[in-house]
């Protein structure tokens, strides 16, 4: 029996492109050329890890040294999982298909606390062991980044090395220190780690020795006397710091499908709930002249039709006004939409209003976190109620329809008034949404609230606070449920028990790491997803391992408890947390220090660290002049494509393949033409979609363009931004006169990668003059005869056959049902064959 590769297991799996790795701008380097190869690992599903954009950065900065390889690798879904163990697999790399254990280093990202279990999985299904004590020099080393390890206890014993803060600042000085420990006989890990813990934001678990007080709170001895604290690696100035321009662009549906500009790193806002908020600090913009640059360099060398920025706070960017306008002149013309994550309530000036005007009107967001004004003053959310009332006023003036309002229950203090000031202010802003509608037809406005229960995180100024009981949370989720219940409020709400394990990973110790263990071998996976999230799993490896959740969660912690994380510096002093809990407490606000006076976090040391926010005044108008790059004339021709669609390009879905390649015409600067109306869409028509998994030396697209460059040139310029697989063969204008019509019969190569064709089934087919099977389609039975589909046959050997199908009959006939009802081959075996429709005979007419 033939062995099955990952490729050859993909038409078996949900998504199969998340597993191709051939997207534009994914770097695949010859393997002799590397001394260091990395596996970046996302423990989550690729729609997820692909647009996080902290791996992008790495991925570019990594693979720019010419003597690196960085690879990438997701979490694999679970039926993905499955099939691996099934066919004795290991997980592999996206670029290279190169096993995770051959990898040099494997860093993790960590975003979110229930992806934990994912990092086991991963590992597992690379044949590596959890824990670092138990991984000699023949395993890669495993390090971790990303804000989870601002408390890194919970998953320490997991990771040789992990890094706190800006990786980017970091991640080349831990290459460097493993190449030099590498040529110096790379024998023993130690030496390696003793010197990474020399470079600023490495942390080195196995340096810290745990031990408990008779409460059970974990205190950490260090090994070394040079080395008690870890300090957050930070970039100073975000305006010298590497943009992924050639960022990866993903297949299928991520969930951020579009380009993203960071303009700002940090936000003082001040937040007492917020640890983003904490340990970004501080506020560091990019230049408008800067991010029109790489605006312009990453949408040309990806070919996305929208454009978003990205940041902590996007209204509060110094320039948004002139970025916005630059922004959309440039877009505009070529129909590429610009648009805004999310609103801080208060920050509409009339200027930014007009511009939103222009832009695609996806949800817009507001987070008021509290519903009365005492609670808002607690956490610091400096946003009144009128304030609020006024934006989600001009966003329905401004055409948005949805408007999505964030809440948080459970924060420190809060009483019965302030969870009915939640109510109060969303039936408060349904008048105003009444008030818009009234009269205008058509109009479907909806308010959407979303609340969750709030979890205490480690850095902020709440980081002692007991967390909600899941009893409580769901009490308190079931009145406000009742009481918003009207047609046009949408409601939803975290899962508690979701909720009560993230604030368990979050401000846990060392002890949870038997926990993860036993919880992924209970078969915890893909714990962020509710429909693989599974309480009664988790709750009986609590009980199995001995975890009190309360101990971690719901008490009030003292504030001179020694809490896991105190040996992390995220350069927010604790005396300052103290006393913003104490302000807290007292409803005292404490302002913005972006551009006003500082308020002592510790964070800036005012020489290197300081909060870098750009005025207008320091833009100049002939810095940011870019020109269309799309040459202009008027004249649109019609032209008929043929391509083929084979190797990877096979598992391409059909509306995933108009995408591609609608990208791959904006990256070769042919200008298509789009249709008038709301939404211009651009004029690119299909043939009939090709079942995913089969695939093609000739199928056509149909689309209309300017004709800016010769024919060939156009056909040369789209190969080359085509990713793999995908390939023009024929570019021609289309007009009745000359187009070429294909042959209706259609065949198709077969070769079975596991069973074989029986001889003696192929002769009882064509034994008799019919050959009739019912056959399921969308649950309905009809009876097909065979014998009138099939116009050829032929067996070459016992694994391979040329077959035809006959045009012209009333049904349509897929080649996998003939090979089901002659051949009696199960449906794993077809739909891992490999079947290539073949190109027709063509015919031009007369
Ligand atoms: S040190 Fe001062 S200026 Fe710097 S982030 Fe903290 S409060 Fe702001």
């Amino acid at each position: 029996m033939t062995h099955l590769s990952i490729q050859d297991i993909l038409p078996l799996v949900e998504m199969p492109s998340q597993y191709i790795g051939s997207e534009v701008n994914a770097i695949k380097k010859d393997p002799k050329t590397v001394e260091l190869f990395i596996a970046l690992a996302f423990p989550d599903l690729y729609t997820i890890g692909t647009s996080h954009f902290g791996l992008q950065i790495l991925y570019q900065l990594l693979n720019h040294e010419k003597t690196i390889a960085a690879e990438r690798v997701y979490a694999p879904d679970t039926d993905m999982e499955s099939r691996l163990r099934i066919a004795g697999l290991p997980l592999t790399s996206l670029e290279s298909a190169r096993p995770l254990a051959q990898f040099d280093i494997i860093g993790f990202s960590l975003l979110y606390e229930l992806n934990y279990t994912n990092i086991l999985t991963i590992l597992d299904l690379a044949g590596i062991p959890f824990f670092a004590k138990d991984r000699y020099l023949s395993f890669p080393l495993i390090i971790a980044g990303g804000p989870c390890t601002c408390n890194p206890e919970p998953v320490a014993d997991f990771f040789d090395a992990m890094v706190i803060g800006d990786g980017e600042s970091v991640i080349l000085e831990m290459a460097n220190c493993w190449r030099a420990w590498k040529q110096g006989g790379g024998n023993d890990k130690t030496l390696l780690l003793k010197s990474w813990r020399n470079i600023e934001g490495v942390y080195v678990p196995s340096f810290f020795e745990p031990t408990y007080t008779a409460e059970g709170f974990q205190t950490l001895v260090p090994q070394y006397p040079d080395y008690q604290q870890v300090l957050r690696a930070i970039i100073p100035s975000l305006d010298d710091a590497p943009f992924p321009e050639k960022p990866v662009v993903p297949y299928g549906r991520p969930v951020h499908d579009r380009l993203r500009l960071e303009v700002s790193r940090g936000c003082t806002r001040g937040c007492r709930f917020c640890q983003a908020g904490m340990i970004y600090r501080p506020v560091r913009e990019r230049s408008v002249h800067t991010l029109m640059q790489q605006a312009e360099n990453a949408l040309a060398s990806t070919g996305y039709d929208e454009l978003s920025l990205l940041s902590l706070s996007t209204s509060d960017f110094g320039c948004m006004p002139e970025l916005m306008a630059r922004l959309i002149a440039r877009c505009a013309p070529e129909h590429i939409a610009v648009s805004l994550p999310s609103f801080r309530a208060g920050t509409l000036t009339p200027e930014l209003m007009t511009q939103i005007k222009q832009i695609r009107k996806t949800g817009f967001t507001i987070a008021p976190e509290a519903g009365s004004q005492r609670l808002r003053n607690v956490i610091n959310k400096n946003i009144t109620q009128e304030d609020i009332a006024s934006t989600v006023h001009d966003a329905f003036s401004l055409g948005w329809q949805v408007i999505k309002l964030y809440f948080m229950i459970g924060l420190p203090t809060e009483t019965d008034e302030d969870l009915s000031a939640i109510v109060d202010m969303v039936l408060e802003l349904r008048k105003l949404k009444l008030h818009k509608t009234k009269g205008m037809k058509g109009h479907k406005n909806q308010i959407n609230v979303s609340v969750n229960t709030f979890i205490p995180k480690p850095h902020t100024p709440f980081q002692w606070a007991p967390q909600l009981a899941v009893e409580e949370s769901q009490k308190k989720i079931h009145w406000l449920k009742e009481k918003l219940n009207y047609s046009d409020v949408q409601f939803k709400w975290q899962n508690p028990r979701v909720g009560i394990l993230e604030g368990l990973w979050a401000r846990g110790d060392r002890r949870l790491a038997n926990l993860l263990v036993a919880a992924w071998k209970n078969g915890c996976r893909l714990d962020g997803w509710s429909d693989h999230f599974d309480a009664s799993k988790w709750e009986k490896s609590l009980e199995e391992t001995g975890i009190d959740i309360a101990f971690y969660t719901t008490r009030v912690r003292d504030l001179s408890e020694p809490l896991p994380w105190d040996h992390i510096y995220a350069r927010v002093t604790k005396p300052f947390l103290i006393s913003e809990w104490e302000r807290a407490v007292q409803q005292e606000s404490t302002p913005d220090c972006r551009s006003g006076d500082c308020q002592s976090c510790g964070v800036c040391d005012f020489q290197t660290i300081e909060p870098r926010v750009f005025a207008a005044s320091e833009i100049h108008g002939s810095e940011i002049q870019v020109e269309s790059p799309i040459p202009t004339r008027t004249d649109v021709l019609r032209y008929r494509i043929s391509y083929a669609k084979t190797g990877p390009a096979r598992v391409f879905g059909h509306l995933e393949l108009a995408n591609i390649m609608f990208r791959a015409f904006r990256r070769a600067k042919i200008p298509v033409e789009f249709s008038v109306g709301f939404h211009p869409k651009p004029k690119i028509s299909f043939d009939d979609p090709l079942p995913v998994g089969m695939e093609s030396l000739h199928e056509t697209c149909v689309v209309s363009a300017r004709p800016v460059f010769s024919t060939s040139e156009m056909m040369d310029r789209l190969n080359q931004a085509l990713p793999e697989g995908l390939t023009v063969t024929r570019w021609e204008i289309s007009s009745s006169k000359k187009e070429y019509i294909a042959c209706k019969d259609i065949s198709y190569a077969i070769q079975l990668k596991t069973g074989v064709f029986e001889q003696h089934r192929l002769e009882s087919f064509r034994a008799g003059e019919s050959f009739v099977k019912p056959r399921v389609r969308k649950g309905a039975m009809s009876l097909v005869n065979y014998s009138e589909h099939v116009h050829r046959l032929e067996l070459d050997g016992v694994d391979s056959l040329l077959l035809t199908i006959r045009s012209g009959q009333n049904q349509t006939i897929r080649p996998s049902e003939i090979l089901s009802a002659i051949f009696d081959l199960s449906e794993d075996t077809i739909k891992t064959a490999r079947i290539v429709k073949l190109a027709p005979a063509l015919q031009i007419p007369k």
